[in-house]
């Protein structure tokens, strides 16, 4: 598409919009204070706002639409696989939470504690659920009790809560939204390729929707879920630099099968103890959203998750009501019968100045503008949120066309996002490199480890980088661990993180 300058734009803003565009993009620049960018653009883009409980945040309309694209799109991805849903209560016995020894130690700290009901103190406190392993581990020892009933693959959409001290919009919240799965299995083998199964949908689910790369791999010990065998997750580089852990998946062996007592008669008639997994994603991936695309503009949504894919802004000149308007509804109602998700703007309070503004904060990945001109030469004038590239677009095969250009911002954003995680990263292989890498332009930092927890505490403690994963991809290495020399047969990946 050839970048065209668009004549009737400049002479239209008079000193009102001025003052009007200066308050659209009041955003802090991302390159000045990124953390500061980010606050700035959800409140800016109305996704979500504080709100008069500590820690917890209002997600608004517009960020609640994101969310439930994010749901439809998983869960689609779980029913195929063969998962239902199910609900599970928001209350656990305080009991209940003390049979799993690491499981109890890793959530005791973050539990939000019920002990009164009405003006009656409870016999037994209850918590509000921060995960559900030990009411999920309650009810199957109930369902389950022959090989024939399994395997069980159960998932929740939920809130849960989690005493934080610190907070942040969508990254961490006292109170936050998720799905959780849950799912009970005859064999280790089953468990495993259960658990590695939902990664491998998590990681197809972020590239492919999110646009946001991320890297698979294994947990080191200290970085698993309380209470599994093996935790794996996905890891996205966010646009400062930071990683951010989007999704984990749970092998939890036999711990909470044996803790709950969740037996079956196998088919050798003999009773054994399920495998069990857990995994879960949150609104946390919004925010991944936010600091993966974002610019100084604000917002950049990914095509398939954006509630609105185009935006249809008429140019108010002459009898536009009886002429422009009745083409951009023909134009909106044509996409929407493409599956196309369509906003008209006609509002005559706003210039369109102020409106190009506006959408381009809330990340909307293409903007239509159609005007008197633009009907007597039978086209549209376009611009893509992603490049800021503009092109007319005749009127002739328009739906053909935008599809395709949002499929195009789709992988665009995608690839950008790519080449941005490769230009960060950086493979060492002695400690003074991986200082000096940490030290300077932040990223993934590869390196050989021995597997030990005292050496990845002590690089936690020198650099403050934490050990992401070990992809799965990631060669098997003969070499020196980047800490102690000793023999290292992995390469993890480090960064700070969010
Ligand atoms: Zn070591």
């Amino acid at each position: 598409m050839a970048d065209q300058k668009r004549p009737h734009q400049s002479d239209q803003k008079d000193q009102k919009d001025q003052k009007k565009d200066a308050f659209v993009t009041e955003i802090t620049p991302r390159s000045e204070d990124f953390s500061r960018w980010y606050l700035d653009v959800v409140r800016r883009a109305e996704l979500a706002d504080y709100s008069p409980v500590k820690g917890c945040m209002v997600i608004r309309p517009y960020g609640y639409a994101i969310w439930e694209h994010i749901q439809r799109l998983l869960d689609a991805r779980f029913k195929a696989t063969g998962h239902v849903n199910a609900y599970f209560p928001l209350f656990i016995p305080e009991g209940l939470l003390m049979k799993e020894k690491e499981h109890v130690e890793g959530f005791a700290p973050q539990v939000a504690w019920v002990t009164r009901g009405g003006d009656e103190e409870l016999e037994e406190r209850l918590i509000v659920r921060p995960t559900s392993e030990v009411m999920v581990g309650t009810m199957y020892a109930k369902w389950i009790k022959s090989w024939r009933d399994l395997p069980v693959l159960i998932n929740q959409w939920a809130n849960v809560v989690r005493w934080e001290k610190v907070t942040r919009p969508f990254l961490r919240t006292t109170e936050f939204l998720w799905q959780e799965g849950h799912t009970a299995h005859e064999t280790a083998d089953e468990a495993e390729a259960e658990t590695l199964k939902i990664l491998g949908i998590y990681k197809d689910f972020a590239e492919t929707d999110l646009a946001m790369p991320v890297i698979d791999g294994l947990k080191s010990d200290s970085e698993k879920f309380a209470g599994a065998s093996r935790t794996y997750s996905i890891e996205a580089l966010m646009g400062d630099g930071r990683a951010l852990q989007a999704g984990t998946s749970h092998n939890l062996g036999q711990n909470f099968a044996k803790a709950f007592e969740i037996q079956f008669q196998g088919r050798d008639k003999s009773l054994q103890h399920v495998w069990t997994t857990s995994w879960g994603v949150s609104t946390r991936l919004i925010g991944g959203v936010i600091m993966t695309h974002g610019d100084d503009g604000g917002l950049v949504l990914p095509p398939h998750v954006a509630p609105i894919q185009v935006v249809i802004v008429p140019i108010p000149r002459g009898n536009w009501k009886d002429t422009v308007l009745p083409k951009a509804e023909a134009i909106k109602a044509e996409l929407e019968a493409r599956g196309v998700r369509v906003k008209i703007d006609a509002s005559e309070e706003n210039s369109p100045g102020w409106k190009f503004a506006e959408y381009e904060l809330r990340g909307v990945p293409l903007r239509l503008e159609i005007g008197p001109k633009d009907l007597e030469k039978s086209q549209v004038f376009s611009a893509r949120r992603d490049t800021r590239e503009k092109a007319a677009i005749p009127f002739d095969g328009l739906a053909e066309r935008v599809l395709a250009v949002l499929e195009d911002v789709q992988r665009a954003l995608y690839l950008r996002a790519r080449a941005f995680r490769d230009e960060h990263t950086t493979e060492v292989s002695t400690w003074d490199a991986f200082v000096a890498a940490m030290a300077g332009r932040p990223g993934f930092v590869i390196a050989p480890w021995c597997g030990s927890a005292a050496c990845e505490a002590a690089i936690k403690a020198e650099t403050q980088a934490t050990l992401r994963n070990i992809p799965l991809a990631s060669p098997r290495v003969s070499g020196q661990c980047v800490k102690c020399n000793g023999a290292a047969g992995v390469q993890a990946w480090f960064a700070k993180a969010y």
